[in-house]
């Protein structure tokens, strides 16, 4: 494959885009998929970075329906199926949002069908981001114009407006996503939680599986650790950062969501690897962990 194709990469970036070191190196090039891609990592501040990057052309081929039932090679699921089962984790997340803020305006971005703005509804007055036609209209649908079709450059709302604002499994995708969380600050209240779910690059388990790991994916940009993160939310304003590993939740809800997939009572047998998982990622302390997963709380302007 060649990389230099513009119809397929933007021109390679020369500098790390969270840090603007220029003391960036080759870290993988990721074959699996079609087309390939190569991410970068920064020395300075190990930001890890698709390095050239998709152009927006292909960057929408990506995000086809196909992606979002699951068909395409690199899937979401179809949230919809899911919603009775992903539900569990939803609430458990909710009930730990619960303590930094309770009720005010809430505003998920990346909404996806809308699935945790439901979960939500119960405690919040409920608000979305969605970038997807597709998944996001299914939103609306429910919420109309509660749901913004677009992202954080684009959206109408007003700073101060949201008690606590999501970004699960969104900030991996995103180009800018130093300017995202700057953005998510000015949207929250004095006292507001922003929450961010992504892999924590720094754990065992993602520096372990090398290039395998299954978290770079063609529609994954940046890739964070725990104290990179962390840092971005502090110079972005936010003044106080609690680190969950690798959720903020205990494993219950994970095996009653991952029912899901289940077709018969011989697959209750993953329950054991997803309590082993559990269990590993347990076992962290300071920047060490063993597995890869971590959700940050952001506070602005805590008390
Ligand atoms: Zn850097």
């Amino acid at each position: 494959m060649d990389f230099g194709d513009p119809a397929v990469y933007e021109r390679p970036l020369s500098a790390c885009p969270l840090c603007t070191s220029g003391d960036i190196a080759r870290l993988h090039e990721i074959s699996r998929f079609s087309p390939p891609f190569r991410v970068d990592r920064c020395e300075s501040c190990e930001f890890i970075f698709m390095n050239p990057r998709f152009t927006e052309r292909t960057v929408r081929a990506l995000y086809s329906e196909d992606y979002y039932r699951g068909t395409a090679e690199y899937s979401y699921f179809d949230e919809r199926e899911a919603e009775r089962y992903a539900r569990y984790v939803w609430d458990a997340r909710l009930r730990v949002m619960g303590r930094y803020a309770r009720g005010g305006n809430f505003l998920d971005v990346g909404a996806a069908f809308g699935g945790f703005m439901n979960a939500a509804s119960t405690r919040y007055s409920v608000y979305g981001i969605e970038p997807s036609e597709y998944s996001g209209g299914e939103a609306k649908k429910r919420y109309g114009e509660r749901v913004h079709i677009g992202t954080l450059e684009d959206h109408p709302f007003e700073s101060g407006f949201f008690s606590a604002i999501t970004m699960i499994e969104v900030i991996e995708h995103l180009a800018d996503p130093a300017g995202a969380v700057r953005e998510c600050f000015r949207l929250l209240r004095d006292g507001g939680v922003l929450v961010v779910q992504t892999a924590n690059m720094a754990g065992r388990q993602a520096r372990l599986r090398g290039e395998r790991y299954e978290y770079f994916m063609p529609g994954h940009l940046s890739y964070f650790t725990r104290k990179n993160l962390t840092g971005l939310l502090h110079k972005s304003g936010f003044s106080s950062v609690d680190a969950y590993l690798p959720v903020e939740f205990g494993l219950l809800p994970k095996l009653l969501k991952s029912r899901y997939s289940f077709k018969s009572i011989a697959d209750y047998r993953s329950w054991i690897r997803i309590a082993l998982y559990h269990l590993k990622s347990s076992v962290h302390f300071g920047d060490f962990a063993l597995t890869s997963s971590m959700v940050l709380y952001a506070v602005k302007h805590a008390k």
